[in-house]
């Protein structure tokens, strides 16, 4: 048990894969989900990105910035609309139809993957975009529950500007309020948050002071 008047939350998210077998085992190596963070090291490689929901077409044009070897997984994202087929194909990018089974691997190297109806498909990388689900259920007791994100990219914890949730002393900052937030915003929302918990604790001992000082001279 922990006592404090003010808790700054700063517990991350959880990157919720598709459900393919072997795609976890190899998330983080070569199944990514990032261009800004991965993209230097896929660069000229034979990409797929796996079709998972509605951003996955944007997913898979940021990519395509890095390879010339694109294709475009549909699994089990939406079909695409005429303009995003036109984007994909002014792209140079080809779309495979049909659900995946299964990751292929060789060694501890990703070669691809098996289409349900038993096709194969070569790739050394697999791109997704994971839902993504605030680390936050151990403050279901507070009355603070993960809620949608707008985007529809999975769960946060909302809070205004400087952190503050709608609980009192709550505060949250990073990948659990931020679901885009990388490693720099990530540590500035943490440093600027705890700046704003360190206002409220200084207003606060402040108006203590100055209610003494008052009753002191009342009392003199
Ligand atoms: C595969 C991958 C590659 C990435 N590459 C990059 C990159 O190249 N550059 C970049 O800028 N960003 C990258 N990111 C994103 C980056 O990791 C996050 O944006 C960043 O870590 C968010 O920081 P955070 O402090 O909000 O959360 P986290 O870094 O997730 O930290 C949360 C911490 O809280 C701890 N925790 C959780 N629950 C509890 C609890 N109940 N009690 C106590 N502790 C708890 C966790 O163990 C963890 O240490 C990558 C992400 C992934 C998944």
């Amino acid at each position: 048990r922990v006592r404090a008047g003010h808790v700054l939350v700063a517990t991350g998210l959880v990157d919720e894969l598709p459900d393919v077998p072997g795609l976890r085992e190899r998330w983080g190596r070569d199944v990514v989900h990032c261009p800004y963070c991965h993209g230097w090291e896929v660069r000229e490689r034979p990409i797929g990105v796996i079709g998972s929901g509605p951003m996955s077409v944007h997913q898979t044009l940021l990519f395509r910035q890095w390879s010339d070897d694109v294709v475009y997984l549909r699994h089990t994202a939406p079909p695409l609309t005429d303009e995003q087929a036109e984007q994909l194909a002014a792209r140079g990018v080809p779309v495979i139809e049909g659900e995946i089974a299964a990751v292929e691997t060789a060694g501890d190297r990703l070669t691809g993957v098996r289409l349900r109806d038993g096709r194969t498909v070569d790739r050394e990388v697999l791109t997704v975009a994971p839902r993504m689900v605030a680390r936050a259920g151990f403050l279901a007791g507070l009355g603070l529950r993960p809620q949608p994100h707008p985007s529809g990219m999975g769960e946060y914890l909302p809070a205004d500007e400087s952190g503050r949730t709608d609980v009192p002393g709550v505060w949250v900052a990073g990948n659990v309020t931020n679901l885009s937030a990388q490693v720099g915003a990530a540590a500035a929302a943490g440093a600027w948050t705890a700046a704003m918990i360190n206002a409220d604790l200084v207003q606060a001992e402040t108006q203590r002071a100055v209610e003494a000082h008052r009753g002191a001279r009342a009392g003199g």
